[in-house]
């Protein structure tokens, strides 16, 4: 799970499609995997809950990201199946809250400037 919050980190998006279930890759191509991984600065990852059984693995957590002016906080308990390996088949979102970022905020991204003012979440490479 972490794994994968990397490589939308890092925008690399073979892994996060190859991670994807099978059955999952034909709804979620790598094309849209890409535009949402490049259009987001990832800010935070919390993991709440993993539990993991000998075939499944459910993780709850909170992704926190900037989208253009806005920042999502994203609440997801995901399904893991094992198969040949481990793969992401869905997820129940438990929360999605957009707040639009104001000018003069302190800008989410932990750079230390007003939003109107950072360039830092622009560039590549987020933290993790
Ligand atoms: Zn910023």
């Amino acid at each position: 799970m972490r794994s994968r919050y990397s490589a939308y980190c890092h925008k690399a998006i073979d892994y996060i499609y190859q991670t994807y279930h099978p059955s999952m890759r034909q709804e979620n191509p790598a094309a849209a995997l890409a535009a949402f991984a490049h259009d987001s600065h990832f800010i935070k990852l919390d993991v709440h809950n993993a539990e993991q059984s000998v075939k499944e693995g459910f993780v709850e957590f909170t992704v926190k990201y900037m989208q253009h002016n806005l920042l999502y906080q994203f609440r997801e308990r995901s399904r893991f199946v094992l198969e040949d390996r481990w793969y992401y088949l869905n997820g129940i979102l438990m929360e999605q809250t957009p707040r639009k970022i104001q000018r003069n905020d302190q800008c989410p991204c932990n750079s230390g400037k007003k939003f109107k003012q950072c360039q830092q979440h622009l560039v590549s490479g987020s933290q993790i």
